[in-house]
């Protein structure tokens, strides 16, 4: 077979996942927004990819990211791409200049350098998610193990503090379940730090959780949007 077919096969067998999934819940298909996480993966596969009808790209990784997206546009396909992974501060400009949607701000001084950022080298303001940290027995934000987000507790005080930059446009909340716990419940932890967010900020709807181990679990528990990456394109020969 050869890679378009491949990847064709895989979307067609994550669209039926997405589908069987809002099925046993009651919710419609339409609700939910894969996005392909193509880290490791080369351009050529964005591009497979977008002719196929996938509009919504992941990356974790700014230095990677950043080649493919501008690959990407110059093979003139229209995609939008998510930053999904840890960010350093020194990489906010790179990341504000080709990212539509930022999912893993978890710290004031991160907040702050992609606001920065984004007033400079973008013409409207970023969509950012506060990356929630789901697993209970975590260490904070500065131990550099952590999986990354900020705990349930500190959500509300970091998106105040986003939802005054006018540089900056909230849209809601991003998690990947802890390794060693049940991924519905906590999803359903997730859900519930979304609907307190949302009472102070409408406009927080966006609910980015499940991967290709765990998207079901995430859709019974309210995700808007799946980030998909080993159904889709295989299993990476790198840790990304
Ligand atoms: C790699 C990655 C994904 C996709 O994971 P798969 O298990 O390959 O589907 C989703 N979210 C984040 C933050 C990732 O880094």
């Amino acid at each position: 077979m050869n890679r378009r077919d491949e990847i064709a096969a895989n979307l067609a067998a994550v669209r039926e996942r997405i589908a069987a999934a809002c099925a046993a819940v009651q919710r419609h298909p339409d609700e939910i927004t894969m996005i392909a996480v193509t880290k490791t993966y080369p351009a050529s596969d964005v591009l497979h990819l977008a002719a196929l009808g996938v509009r919504e790209v992941g990356e974790n990784r700014d230095q990677e990211a950043a080649g493919k997206a501008a690959e990407v546009r110059a093979a003139g396909a229209d995609v939008r791409w998510h930053f999904v992974g840890q960010l350093q501060r020194n990489k906010a400009r790179s990341v504000a200049s080709y990212a539509d949607l930022v999912h893993s701000v978890d710290r004031p001084a991160l907040a702050a350098a992609l606001a920065e950022a984004a007033a400079k080298v973008r013409d409207r303001p970023l969509d950012v998610l506060i990356q929630v940290n789901l697993d209970p027995t975590a260490p904070e934000v500065s131990d550099p193990l952590h999986r990354g987000g900020v705990s349930p507790g500190s959500v509300a005080a970091l998106a105040e503090l986003i939802g005054k930059d006018e540089a900056l446009r909230l849209r809601g909340v991003m998690a990947v379940a802890p390794v060693n716990d049940d991924a519905g419940a906590a999803f359903a932890r997730l859900a519930a730090v979304a609907a307190g967010l949302r009472a102070d900020h409408p406009n927080a709807t966006v609910v980015s959780a499940g991967m290709s181990g765990d998207l079901e679990e995430a859709i019974a528990h309210g995700a808007t949007h799946v980030r998909v990456g080993t159904a889709l394109l295989g299993k990476r020969a790198l840790l990304g």
